[in-house]
Formats: structure tokens, C-alpha cells, sequence
């Protein structure tokens, strides 16, 4: 099981068979899946990013580089 932050259901486990595809990036392995509601997102795991993100609604994809 995965824990991700979906915008539809908030925190949330899914299953590995919902995870589409992971690959390393300079914060961490990043993790694309579809939720169970059928929203596609991605997370990035990794310790630095959880310390230094305060709980908040996962950002978009598309807006994981305008974090840094
Ligand atoms: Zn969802």
C-alpha cells in the first residue's frame, strides 16, 4: 500500500496495482498513480520534501518544479 493526498479524497491509501509508474528526481522517487476516485496525480517521496512542505493539498503534477 502507497499513502498519497489525493484533491478528491484527501489522505488516502492505495494499492500498488494504482501506482502507473515511479522514477528517481533530484527530491526524491516520484510516484504517478490514479486513485481510486480516477484522478491521476504523483507524488514525491523522500524525506526533505515532507519536512519542508506543511500539510496542504497535494500540488498538481505540473507544479512540482515550482516548488523548489
Ligand atoms: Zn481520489
Amino acid at each position: 500500500m502507497f499513502d498519497i493526498t489525493c484533491d478528491h479524497c484527501g489522505r488516502i491509501l492505495i494499492g500498488l496495482d494504482r501506482i502507473t509508474s515511479m522514477h528517481p528526481t533530484d527530491e526524491g522517487l516520484r510516484v504517478a498513480y490514479v486513485c481510486w476516485c480516477g484522478r491521476a496525480g504523483a507524488e514525491v517521496t523522500s524525506r526533505a520534501r515532507r519536512a519542508r512542505l506543511a500539510p496542504a493539498p497535494a500540488p498538481a503534477p505540473d507544479h512540482e518544479h515550482a516548488i523548489a
